[in-house]
């Protein structure tokens, strides 16, 4: 039966090792784990003190067991194991120290195996042929050279961070070895100096070594973070001002230029060194284009390949950009970034082949198919809001003879001089196209006929007045017939064009240069009838005001209709 001197002297040999040790594991495997480089080599010293620890519980459980059943378990197999583990700890301390050396990147855990299988064979041999006082004697070396080893890789000046902090470890985990050192010269054995309290001391100053190099890591971790960041916002001036694209960035609150580049002033004029007066509202043709960026960019903070139209302040010089934009954090102020590319020859490019796919080359209406397209799209409007519109349907009379007298050119100049005089009686939101060789046809949107025959006879008018040079002694006088006819006759416009069509039909079976109206599905000469007083209240001058804005503005956008 144990007792409790001998339970002490138990406890005073094993448990501060076995403590030391296994907390030495836990400090080295987390210091381990910042640098996913460092992690290897650390691990595997780690794992040394952990086989140190295991070691001492396996010693010291087997005396406690061995005071309870005596004879079950071999004394043999206990020290046979205990000096493999010790064995293999120092094995680990080799591998671990020569990796924090970075002498080889990976041991491979075959190699490492293999040691161990050579330790156990070693630890059975120590065992049954060594005798015993060097039995005691043997392990301890075995240490000594593992803490040295380890203790000194760690200490070594490093140019790696990650190493430098480990000297403290190091240095304390050689002076564990000058400790065991000391215990197992004669001076040390009889001393008895080499108390638990020592050890326990040494230990305690190996873990704080290691707490006090985690500390210092992350410290340093934060001023090279911190350095990198101060760098990488010293630098982003410099790619501004280096980026092919105009780039701004701008107070979100107030527009106040923050940071502009070179091809930005260039593009807005911007003087760089009084740079208060730029205000972004007064670049927009549309200031609705602005408040839309704006609403993008509530909804997601980052807006890209937005197009809008702008004007150099002052100026009537207006120039397409796309933006990619995005709100961002810069010199702790909220603002917008914001790239820019002039793309007025792109859009410029984009407007011809509308109008060309669109317009007629001659007279620079629209042609046949465009007037379709938005004939359609007019009637279904009309119906939505149970509008009345007027189709007009006109004709050059006699046009043969003006090309067979004057020549097929001078037929030319009087199409294009018709087209210009039409264009210019009528309003931007009327639709006007060449319906065929010296055809034309209108739509009068929101127009009862009796508006719409007072539009067409006054084109009739205009057009008899016309004198068209064709040469330096000739000018040319020519007359056209008419065709109206109401919305409300049909639905469908090719039924309506035939209507209309009939009604023209009529003026030239009547005489030309005349305007009929068709109406109540037979074709009559209507009487001119009073026009009607207009409709003149503020709100409807407000409305109408509102409507032609947005016309003119969308003529300034998308170039103007015919
Ligand atoms: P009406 O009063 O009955 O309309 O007589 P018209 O001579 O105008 O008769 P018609 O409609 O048969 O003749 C149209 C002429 O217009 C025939 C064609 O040579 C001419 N024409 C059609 N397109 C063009 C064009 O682009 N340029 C020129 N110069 N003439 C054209
Ligand atoms: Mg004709
Ligand atoms: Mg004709």
């Amino acid at each position: 039966m144990l007792i409790p001197s001998q339970i002490l002297t138990l406890m005073q040999t094993y448990l501060p090792e076995l403590f030391g040790a296994l907390l030495t594991f836990f400090a080295l495997n987390f210091l381990g784990k910042d640098e996913e480089q460092g992690k290897n080599n650390l691990s595997y010293a780690a794992l040394a003190f952990l086989f140190l620890s295991f070691k001492d519980i396996i010693l010291f459980g087997s005396f406690i067991l061995a005071d309870f059943v005596p004879f079950i378990i071999p004394q043999r197999g206990i020290d046979a194991t205990a000096y493999f583990l010790q064995s293999t700890s120092v094995i680990l301390m080799f591998v671990g120290g020569l990796q924090s050396l970075k002498v080889f990147k990976v041991v491979k855990r075959e190699l490492t195996l293999i040691l161990c299988l050579i330790a156990i064979l070693a630890s059975v041999w120590v065992v049954l042929r060594i005798p015993a006082t060097w039995q005691i004697i043997l392990p301890t070396i075995y240490l000594i050279v593992g803490f040295f080893f380890l203790g000194f890789c760690f200490a070594l000046p490093h140019r790696h961070g990650m190493n430098q902090i480990l000297r403290k470890t190091g240095l304390t985990i050689i002076l564990l070895g000058f400790y065991y050192l000391f215990t197992i010269t004669p001076w040390g054995i009889e001393s008895q100096v080499h108390s638990w309290g020592i050890e326990a001391i040494l230990y305690c100053l190996v873990i704080l070594s290691t707490i006090l190099s985690t500390t210092s890591l992350l410290k340093e971790q934060v001023t090279v973070l911190q350095r990198e960041l101060k760098f990488s916002k010293a630098k982003i001036p410099l790619f501004i001002q280096a980026s092919p694209y105009p780039i701004i960035i701008s107070q979100l609150k107030d527009d106040r230029l923050m940071l502009v580049n070179e091809k930005a002033s260039d593009l807005f004029n911007i003087d760089i060194r009084n740079p208060k007066i730029f205000r972004t509202e007064e670049y927009y043709v549309d200031p609705n284009a602005r408040k839309e960026l704006l609403r993008r960019l509530a909804d997601s903070s980052v807006v890209e390949n937005f197009q809008a139209l702008l004007r150099k302040p002052g100026t009537d010089e207006t120039f397409w950009l796309e933006m990619s934009a995005r709100v961002i954090d810069f010199e702790n102020e909220v603002a917008l970034y914001t790239a820019f590319k002039d793309i007025t020859a792109q859009k410029q490019h984009e407007q011809d082949l509308f109008e060309k796919a669109v317009k007629d080359p001659l007279t620079g209406c629209y042609n046949r198919r465009q007037f379709q397209e938005l004939a359609n799209k007019e009637i279904r409007r009309a119906w939505r809001y149970n509008n009345t519109f007027t189709l007009i349907m006109l004709d050059i009379d006699h046009f043969k003879k003006v090309n067979d007298t004057h020549g097929h050119a001078a037929g030319d100049e009087v199409l294009k001089a018709l087209a210009a005089c039409i264009t210019g009686t009528l309003r931007t939101s009327d639709i006007f196209a060449r319906y065929g060789g010296e055809e034309f046809i209108i739509l009068l949107p929101e127009t009862t006929i009796e508006n719409g025959y007072l539009v067409a006879e006054r084109i009739r008018e205009k057009v008899a007045a016309l004198m068209v040079p064709v040469s330096e002694s000739e000018n040319i006088h020519f007359t056209i017939s008419l065709g109206v006819v109401e919305s409300t006759y049909s639905s469908d416009i090719n039924e309506l064009t035939k209507y209309a069509d009939a009604a023209l039909y009529a003026s030239k079976e009547n005489g030309r240069n005349k305007t009929t109206v068709y109406g109540d599905g037979e074709v009559y000469e209507k009487e001119v009838p009073a026009p009607k007083t207009e409709d003149t209240s503020a709100e409807k001058l407000q409305a109408d005001l509102v409507k032609q804005a947005q016309e003119d503005i969308e003529k300034m956008k998308y170039g103007s209709k015919s």
